[in-house]
């Protein structure tokens, strides 16, 4: 989902943007009222979540699935290897790329236990010349999201928030690069931000392509070639639009409480279930299961009736899979939660 309000503003911007004369989608990336749009965007991210100085923001194309291969390129700087936690789909597809690269340490699976569980620091099998350690705060498709920031010494951390970021504060200077795709929780898809730490850049392995070199875009302020112009303009509107929601304070509590809803429900009943520990159960996507699989399709039917949609699980795991990033309304989950208990009534 994206925020309504943000929605009904591009709407409202559609046909002219200010007195410009044009749509946001007509402008050149390199004219006046465009770069006050990429640089206002910038500035409001920057603000929304405390971002040091010595961090550059980057607006990039490809989606966090190039970020796999962006991150070994541009952070071996000379080392053989780097460290993984292998905690889902999304890192295991992270580590298969990295390996096309470098000697990858899996420093932590948990594979064995289906992907239910976040790993403890002290099980951590960190390698302290590891160029970086890689990690996944939350993974998407099992719904297992890191209770914690992993410790790492003087390696830098690199983390795929691409389903967290935005969703509660954070401390940006832990991180050695924190990158997402947009679709989740910025913007429409398109968009791909890299938040990466100055010392990082400028040391990407030979035979990098010119694209795929954080410097590049570091060096012209993401505008080397043309950018995706109009998603990084709504995304800006969603910062925007966190600002006014209490910025990120505002956002984790509510986030928290909507979540909460949900796992309560679960908890509560024999009919519904979620695999994960309640320890590193996600904010963000709220995975569980019927008692009974032959029901699954009735609830999907029952819940489209009531504007319920996109719950399927994803095709890996099955079920059911809510996602409730930052967009969708507290009355949304309410509506779910009031929905799920109907459904274990007439058929519990
Ligand atoms: C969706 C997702 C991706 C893939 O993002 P793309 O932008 O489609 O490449 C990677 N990692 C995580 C954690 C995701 O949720």
């Amino acid at each position: 989902m994206l925020p309504t309000a943000v929605i009904e503003r591009a709407q409202q911007e559609m046909l002219e943007w200010g007195d410009s004369g044009m749509s946001v989608m007509e402008m050149s990336h390199r004219g006046k009222d465009y770069m006050s749009i990429a640089q206002s965007a910038e500035a409001n991210l920057r603000e929304v979540m405390g971002i040091p100085d010595n961090y550059k923001v980057l607006f990039l194309q490809g989606g966090a699935s190039s970020q796999f291969a962006m991150v070994p390129m541009n952070l071996l700087q000379g080392k053989s290897g780097a460290d993984y936690l292998n905690t889902g789909m999304w890192s295991k597809k992270a580590v298969a790329e990295a390996k096309r690269y470098c000697d990858v340490n899996v420093a932590a699976d948990t594979s064995e236990g289906g992907f239910c569980s976040v790993p403890t620091q002290e099980s951590l099998k960190l390698n302290a010349d590891a160029a970086y350690v890689h990690y996944t705060p939350n993974e998407t498709i099992g719904g297992v999201e890191f209770d914690y920031v992993p410790e790492t010494g003087d390696v830098p951390l690199v983390a795929d928030m691409s389903s967290t970021i935005l969703s509660r504060p954070m401390d940006v200077s832990k991180y050695g690069v924190i990158y997402a795709g947009a679709q989740k929780n910025i913007g429409p898809a398109g968009l791909t931000i890299a938040i990466v730490r100055e010392d990082l850049i400028g040391n990407a392995m030979e035979n990098t392509p010119v694209m795929f070199n954080y410097e590049t875009h570091a060096k012209s302020d993401s505008m080397y070639n043309t950018p995706p112009t109009y998603s990084w303009y709504m995304a800006g509107l969603v910062f925007e639009w966190i600002k006014e929601q209490g910025g990120l304070a505002a956002m984790g509590e509510i986030n928290q409480r909507k979540a909460n809803k949900i796992y309560e429900l679960i908890d509560s009943s024999d009919f519904y279930g979620n695999p994960v520990d309640k320890n590193g159960r996600s904010w963000m996507n709220v995975p569980f299961t019927l008692a009974d699989a032959e029901l699954d399709g009735a609830f999907l039917a029952g819940a489209a009736e009531r504007g319920l949609v996109t719950l399927k699980g994803h095709r890996s795991v099955g079920g059911m899979r809510a996602s409730i990033y930052n967009a969708m309304p507290e009355s949304g989950v309410d509506t779910l939660v009031e929905f799920m208990k109907e459904f274990e009534q007439q058929n519990g």
